[in-house]
């Protein structure tokens, strides 16, 4: 979409974060006291998350600038949810697949990702949206989707590929590109890596807005490790039913998962939704996605994207192994300006 950039009324956290007048909110989780021994199940984990959050979301509201932010505590809220997304790993349920997968003993499940996160590149990306840019932006390999027109597949579908990551190494490099002038950093395809990024946010001395850019299809228990971490969830709502999530991307029970985690991100932090309009996909997808949003979600941020191109296996799907038509794009766009969905900057 050609973009006039105007300064966003959504957001707002974010660019106070962005500036450095306020602190991110793992910075903020850092400072939240935790005590938990070493050997605890995990339902006590949870139930101690759980206290903890509470002061938390007092402690956001209560922080206005960065003089408000108490010093990392010795044993953190932070370092709680390092502990239990380790402990997730044994039995995976990062995302609503829930293989049951032991990835810390080198089994994997269905996105064929073990214990070790690897990436293909990092960047200050400039082809963002013009909130994000320069946005750091690190590309994960690995996917828990199999999308058949991915852009991306040669680095979704090679979960193996990739530098490993070593969470202290990457914490140094976020830190330099922040100081050369990255707005944010911005993991992209995060969910099956949950447990790495956090252990990079827990080695982070900078202050830096965390941009989740997801799929949306993690599950409950992710996103409550989520919240009081990430900052702006850039969210993709793809589709508008189940038939069309599992016939391109193999994904089952889209519509309830993704929309659940929408509402959660809704009350947890702030959202960018991407919605890539796909051809021939206007009433079935595009219109219940926007009515959906202006009904339940209503100040996000909202993108609509025209880029899609018949890449990967687009072509074994002869209704979407083409390009979008002038007409659709007109017409995605009346639908969001009847919906009066008022952010799109167009
Ligand atoms: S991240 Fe999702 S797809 Fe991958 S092993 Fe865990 S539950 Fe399965």
């Amino acid at each position: 979409m050609n973009l006039n950039y105007i300064e966003p009324i959504y957001l707002a956290r974010y660019l106070e974060v962005m500036r450095d007048r306020l602190p991110s909110q793992f910075l903020i989780s850092r400072s939240v006291k935790v005590d938990f021994n070493k050997d605890p199940s995990l339902p006590e984990l949870w139930g101690l998350h759980d206290d903890a959050m509470k002061s938390l979301r007092e402690r956001i509201e209560r922080v206005s600038s960065m003089h408000d932010l108490s010093p990392p505590a010795a044993s953190s809220l932070l370092d709680l949810k390092v502990t239990i997304a380790n402990m997730m790993l044994e039995n995976c349920n990062f995302c609503e697949r829930r293989c049951g997968a032991d990835r810390k003993h080198k089994k994997t499940g269905y996105c064929k990702i073990d214990a070790v996160s690897r990436y293909s590149a990092e960047f200050l990306h400039q082809g963002e949206e013009p909130e994000l840019v320069p946005s750091h932006t690190i590309f994960f390999t690995g996917c828990n989707f199999r999308c058949v027109y991915c852009q991306n597949w040669d680095i979704s579908q090679s979960p193996r590929s990739g530098t490993p990551i070593l969470s202290q190494e990457l914490a140094r490099i976020i830190t330099l590109r922040r100081e050369y002038g990255s707005r944010n950093v911005n993991f992209v395809t995060p969910t099956p890596h949950t447990h790495t990024i956090l252990k990079i946010l827990n080695a982070l001395k900078v202050n830096v807005p965390v941009v989740w850019n997801t799929n949306m299809y993690y599950s409950k228990e992710v996103a409550e490790l989520l919240e009081g971490v990430v900052d702006v969830y850039l969210g993709d709502m793809r589709y508008g039913n189940d038939d069309c999530a599992k016939k391109y991307s193999d994904v089952p029970d889209y519509w309830n998962v993704v929309m659940r985690n929408f509402m959660t991100a809704y009350t947890g932090g702030e959202i960018l939704l991407r919605q890539l309009v796909l051809p021939g996909h206007l009433d079935c997808c595009t219109a219940p996605i926007v009515k959906w949003v202006k009904e339940n979600i209503p100040n996000v941020r909202f993108n609509l994207m025209f880029q899609y191109r018949p890449t990967y296996r687009a072509y074994e799907h002869p209704e979407i192994n083409r390009s979008l038509m002038p007409v659709e794009v007109q017409k995605a766009l009346d639908i969001v300006r009847e919906a009066g969905l008022e952010d799109v900057l167009i």
